[in-house]
């Protein structure tokens, strides 16, 4: 047990009763509609979202990933180093957008993973020297939770599917992995790059953008995938996802999975030789500027605040 690094989602932190559980643990608990605290984890939400969860929400709700991250969910950041999460927007008081007063929540077919596991918190676990997820669980006591009070105990195996959690974290499970070996900082992983933050930002939860960018001459000019992949990925969100999952890791830590074509890089440089250089032209002038400004400030003792 020693060797095991643990990932505790923040909002989990405090009240997580700090047991680890495996899937064959019995929990007491069961949530229903006629429980006196009905929805009040909903009017206190803290929830993070994974890609899979921004899948099901949006297509059930039909929008376009901008206007949905817009809509529905608030920035965080998961690291020290940016790298970009969402989580759901609520309103001033901190109770979920979906909350529907009595009817509970509306989406509730569609509802996120985090939702899905309340009071369980999923604890993202991984083994020395290795990248693999290995799932473990611990239990959240709220005061405000009366689930603990009723009397059905139940395994969290058969928790996890009376939930619909298995197919959650199934297709997740690529996403956690990628967070995990980012945070424990594996050989060659600094701070990423802007623009490597900007792809992983757009890779996770921005699928309408996602692709656009994967199906554009300009990536077809520069990645050799079969037709069939690109077929597949303009239809199949899934497919997407999971591309978009091997464009982070090439990315993020030089997994290269997507061959890239011969010479394509060479080209980009030639067509964007122009862009660059008047940047760093730019660059270089701003810097200039600043440094002439500090040798003005030194000179004259004072500066212009
Ligand atoms: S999505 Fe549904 S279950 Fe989750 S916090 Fe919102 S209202 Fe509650
Ligand atoms: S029992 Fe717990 S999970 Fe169920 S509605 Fe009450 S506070 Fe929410």
């Amino acid at each position: 047990m020693s060797d095991e690094k643990f990932d505790i989602p923040d909002q989990f932190a405090s009240p997580a009763v700090p047991e680890v559980l495996t899937e064959d643990s019995v929990i007491r608990f069961r949530c229903h509609k006629d429980i006196s605290c009905f929805n009040a984890c909903c009017r206190h939400a803290d929830v993070t979202l994974a890609p899979y969860d921004v899948i099901r929400l949006q297509k059930h709700l039909g929008m376009h990933s901008d206007e949905f991250l817009k809509a529905h969910t608030v920035p965080f950041q998961l690291d020290a180093d940016g790298v970009p999460g969402i989580k759901m927007r609520t309103d001033d008081n901190g109770a979920c957008l979906f909350l529907d007063g009595a009817n509970g929540c509306s989406v509730y077919e569609h509802r996120p993973t985090v939702c899905r596991y309340y009071p369980v918190a999923l604890l993202n676990m991984r083994e020395e020297n290795t990248f693999e997820v290995r799932q473990q669980y611990s239990l959240i006591r709220e005061e405000h939770c009366k689930g603990h009070e009723e009397a059905r105990e139940i395994t969290l195996r058969n928790y996890r599917r009376e939930q619909g959690i298995e197919e959650y974290d199934e297709l997740n499970k690529a996403w956690y992995e990628l967070i995990l070996k980012k945070k424990s900082g594996g050989p060659g992983i600094g701070k990423p790059n802007e623009m490597s933050l900007q792809l992983f930002f757009m890779a996770s939860f921005n699928f309408d953008m996602l692709r656009k960018f994967v199906l554009s001459d300009n990536f077809k000019a520069t990645y050799s995938l079969p037709d069939e992949t690109y077929a597949e990925v303009a239809d199949d969100d899934i497919a997407l996802m999971k591309l978009g999952n091997r464009l982070m890791r090439q990315a993020l830590f030089g997994e290269k999975t997507i061959p890239e074509k011969t010479g394509a890089w060479e080209k980009r440089v030639e067509k964007r030789k122009e862009v660059w250089m008047a940047r760093a032209k730019a660059e270089i002038e701003a810097r200039n500027a600043r440094t002439e400004d500090e040798m003005r400030q030194e000179t004259t003792g004072c500066s212009d605040n």
